[in-house]
């Protein structure tokens, strides 16, 4: 065997796109180019300040040190009081369990419970993440394409023609990244209903948008619209989307006991818990004020109202109005099988993409990365100016993009 010989999962995962994205990005910035980004995965706002205070005060006070595998008890009852308050989901603290951040819970839920050959059904577009996780927990990701004719959303009848004798687990995102699609209450209830037809199968309901929800939408998980899935649905947040509190790493669950136990018993073997200062400022997060969620809801609608806007009078794009997160999902098809202003041959998405940034200086992320080729995904989580500037380029790009000769 050779020396370098890898773990054989981890071979066959793909780095993320993203990340080669947000990597070529950095290069090209080293040269000195001037490139806008709207690839980020994170709100550009800093950590309210009060949340900032109880970390430096945890740190004064000496709470540096192993916290209970499952979370600091303070930090889980708050958790508890979130599912309640927010969610309508009756939980104790006993019912929550915290992990660094809310891909480590994902992770671990999956690692929890997956063997060789299980599936994990994945709705795509999908976050990158999902399908890479479900394969190197052994898993094999049945991935059900759901394209711009349902809102990129899962339909009762793909749910029930994917579940198979093999399935494990549905893995429902919303609101959606890369598509900001929102499920509804009557959408959920319809996708409830085949569910209770199955019930063999775990739901992972990835809330990590929650918040950042528009045009004074009610945001709903499943395990609130169809409490009998409550005993088998993990439903899982997090503070980085909502708080602006991505490098703090702290995300967490609710879900049956079996399954917390399972993944409290991995985590004691891998992290010994999160980070304690990080707790501690979730805690002042979820017990503090509300006005930074709601400031925070109306700045990105108003980005998305104006990008999508402008994003709409590039010839060859065409972009529906997200109902929720950072993203715009936008059609680039109308750009395909033409030719760039610098004279290459547009032949997919991923071929747009690059030649955005190399001639636009603009870098967004090729649809196919997320599962559905023909789209790009845009992020808002940008200044105004930066991101008016990005779509001018994206206009300027796009108005000279010609017929191949
Ligand atoms: N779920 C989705 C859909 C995401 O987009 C992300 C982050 O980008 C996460 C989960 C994980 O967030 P974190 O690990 O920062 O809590």
């Amino acid at each position: 065997m050779s020396l370098e010989a890898l773990n054989h999962r981890l071979e066959a995962a793909r780095p993320s796109a993203t990340y080669a994205i947000i990597d070529r990005v950095a290069v090209l910035r080293a040269e000195g180019r001037s490139i806008i980004s709207l690839c980020a995965g994170e709100p550009d706002f800093d950590t309210p300040e009060h949340i900032r205070a109880a970390a430096i005060q945890a740190i004064n006070s000496g709470h540096t040190r192993y916290t209970q595998v499952a979370g600091l008890r303070a930090l889980r009852e708050a958790i508890a009081r979130k599912f309640q308050r927010e969610n309508g989901l009756d939980v104790g603290w006993q019912d929550t369990l915290v992990g660094s951040g809310g891909k480590q819970v994902i992770f671990n839920a999956l690692a929890a419970t997956l063997n060789e050959g299980d599936e994990v059904v994945v709705p795509a577009p999908y976050w990158v993440s999902y399908p890479e996780m479900v394969q190197l927990c052994g898993g094999e990701p049945r991935i059900v394409v759901c394209g711009a004719g349902s809102g990129f959303k899962l339909t009762p009848q793909a749910l029930s023609g994917a579940i198979g004798p093999k399935t494990r687990w549905l893995i429902l995102n919303s609101p959606a990244n890369p598509t900001g699609a929102v499920y509804s209450r009557a959408e959920l209830e319809a996708l409830a209903k085949v569910l209770l037809a199955h019930p063999q199968v775990l739901i992972l309901a990835d809330d990590i948008y929650e918040h950042l929800i528009f045009d004074g939408r009610d945001f709903l998980t499943l395990a609130q619209v169809e409490p009998q899935l409550a005993p088998r649905t993990l439903t899982m947040n997090g503070v980085s989307k909502a708080y602006a509190m991505t490098g703090w790493r702290i995300g967490f669950a609710t879900g049956p006991r079996w399954l917390l136990d399972a993944m409290q018993k991995l985590q004691g073997q891998q992290t010994s818990g999160a980070c304690s200062i990080s707790q501690h400022a979730a805690i002042a997060a979820l017990d503090g004020p509300r006005a930074f969620i709601a400031h925070s809801r109306e700045v990105f609608q108003r980005r998305r109202d104006f990008m999508v806007a402008l994003l709409n009078q590039a010839p060859g794009i065409r972009c529906e109005l997200p109902a929720g997160a950072f993203y715009a999902f936008a059609d680039c098809t109308g750009l395909i099988g033409k030719c760039s202003p610098g004279g290459r041959t547009l032949v997919d998405d991923e071929a747009v993409a690059l030649a955005l940034l190399d001639e636009a200086d603009v870098a967004v992320v090729q649809g196919s990365a997320f599962g559905l080729p023909g789209y790009l995904r845009i992020a808002y989580a940008l200044d105004d100016l930066s991101l008016r500037a990005a779509c001018e380029a994206i206009g300027r790009f796009c108005h000279s993009v010609r017929q191949l000769p």
